[in-house]
């Protein structure tokens, strides 16, 4: 994506086109106007255009260009934060609320993928959360008894199980969440946005949004080519955003995150790690995730950067990792190599905020995005559609708070990782 083969690397490509979209010019009125070009901006879009709302969605660059275009794939259910701990940080009703939706936002994700018939290599097989050792074990079994006593299909399964589904004895546990699975994240992201382009919405992509003005009871956003006015506007620019609301930034640290997707595999290898076909990671700081695609491509990602020192250093501990995972992989090649940066907050949780009069956004998705951030553009279509109050959000309206040191953070994040890489070649 342009032209940079390291920003969506096997993503781009695998995935069906993008559907044919220009950049924005002249002035055009519309309900509602959507900033950003992922999956909160896009299920905005479909959820309003559903429902015969004038929207247009402004993208910077191309659809799918943010995280959307870049993650892992991991159809997560819920966030880190241990299910327990929500309502102590959030209080009873937003905490219960907030589990609840984020409980079940794969099951959006699949749905819609199902209705829209979006190509996008969907496999609900759930997820497997490895535990590393007795205290990822802990971790881990704490979890499974917080989601199970609230009914969700989640099993804490022994080592002997998790070698069997993983496909290596590297493990002393693993959390199996049924709700959860995985997608070709780009695919799914054009596909939403060929079905909110379908639904009637407007989509136009190289058109960043340089400016908003208020017009008495309405917005005007600027582009460089022309206006939008619309009496709504819905941020989602998340960990990307280079907008007039820079305060969504200012909140988030970027956390770099990158993946290396190996060529098939054989099919006696693809037989034997994770034959079920869940997508994994590893409850290590600096964790380890690891899914196939639909050809047989192992995808394994890890903390980091794959620029200056961090390009070596990330693929020869690819290397090393997978060896050591699993020994008969052999010298696989690598065929794509890419990465992201995505947006963590100080606690680990998303926000809602409301920017301005009509100006409004969900954003700090820490990692997790693809199913919160199709669930929070649905609730954002209905919060601007007056079809919800903000009292009935499953976030407070918060104010965006800047993280102090956050360029030291981020730097730390990266250089971090570097060491932790190179250093497990000694150890
Ligand atoms: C490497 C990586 C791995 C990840 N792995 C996973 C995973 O496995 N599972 C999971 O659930 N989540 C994962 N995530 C997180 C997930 O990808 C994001 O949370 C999610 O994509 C956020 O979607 P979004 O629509 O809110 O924002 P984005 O997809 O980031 O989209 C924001 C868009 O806004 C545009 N934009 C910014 N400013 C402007 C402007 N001024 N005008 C117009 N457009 C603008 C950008 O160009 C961008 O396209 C990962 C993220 C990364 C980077």
């Amino acid at each position: 994506m342009l032209n940079d083969p390291r920003s969506h690397g096997l993503w781009e490509m695998t995935a069906p086109p993008a559907p044919d979209t220009v950049a924005f010019s002249g002035k055009a009125e519309a309900d509602v106007v959507i900033v950003g070009g992922g999956y909160t901006g896009f299920s905005a879009a479909l959820h309003l255009a559903e429902r015969g709302t004038r929207v247009i969605l402004l993208e910077g660059a191309e659809v799918g260009y943010g995280g959307s275009g870049r993650n892992v794939g991991l159809v997560n259910a819920g966030m880190w934060v241990m299910p327990d701990e929500l309502p102590g940080v959030l209080g009873d009703l937003y905490g219960s609320r907030l589990l609840d939706v984020l409980g079940n936002a794969p099951r959006l994700v699949f749905d819609l993928v199902e209705k829209h018939g979006i190509d996008c290599e969907i496999n609900p097989a759930g997820t497997l959360h490895c535990a590393v050792g007795q205290s990822g074990l802990d971790e881990l079994k704490q979890r499974a008894e917080q989601w199970a006593r609230r009914g969700a299909p989640v099993r804490l399964l022994d080592a002997a199980e998790t070698a069997t589904k993983v496909g290596t004895g590297a493990y002393a546990g693993a959390l199996l969440d049924m709700r959860a699975g995985t997608i070709q994240p780009l695919a799914y992201a054009r596909g939403l946005a060929r079905a909110a382009i379908a639904a009637g919405a407007q989509v136009f992509t190289g058109s960043p949004v340089t400016g908003a003005e208020r017009n008495g009871t309405r917005w005007t956003v600027k582009t460089p080519r022309g206006d939008v006015t619309a009496d709504w506007v819905i941020v989602a620019t998340n960990a990307y955003t280079a907008s007039p609301w820079n305060v969504v930034r200012t909140e988030l640290v970027h956390l770099p995150y990158f993946n290396f997707a190996t060529v098939p595999l054989s099919a006696e290898m693809q037989a034997k790690i994770l034959p079920e076909r869940q997508g994994a990671w590893d409850t290590k700081e600096v964790l380890s995730s690891f899914r196939f695609d639909k050809r047989g491509r192992l995808v394994f990602g890890s903390v980091g950067a794959l620029r200056g020192a961090g390009l070596g250093i990330h693929k020869a501990w690819a290397r090393r990792s997978l060896k050591k995972l699993f020994p008969d992989i052999g010298d696989v090649a690598f065929e794509a190599e890419w990465y992201g940066k995505i947006g963590m907050t100080a606690d680990n949780l998303p926000r809602f905020h409301r920017l301005a009069e009509n100006v409004v956004g969900f954003s700090g998705y820490n990692g997790r995005g693809i199913a919160p951030g199709t669930v929070f553009g649905r609730t954002l279509a209905e919060l601007v559609s007056g079809r919800i109050a903000e009292a009935d959000l499953p976030l407070p309206v918060t104010d965006p708070q800047a993280q102090s040191f956050r360029s030291v953070r981020e730097g730390y994040y990266e250089l971090g990782a570097q060491i932790a890489h190179f250093a497990s070649a000694r150890f």
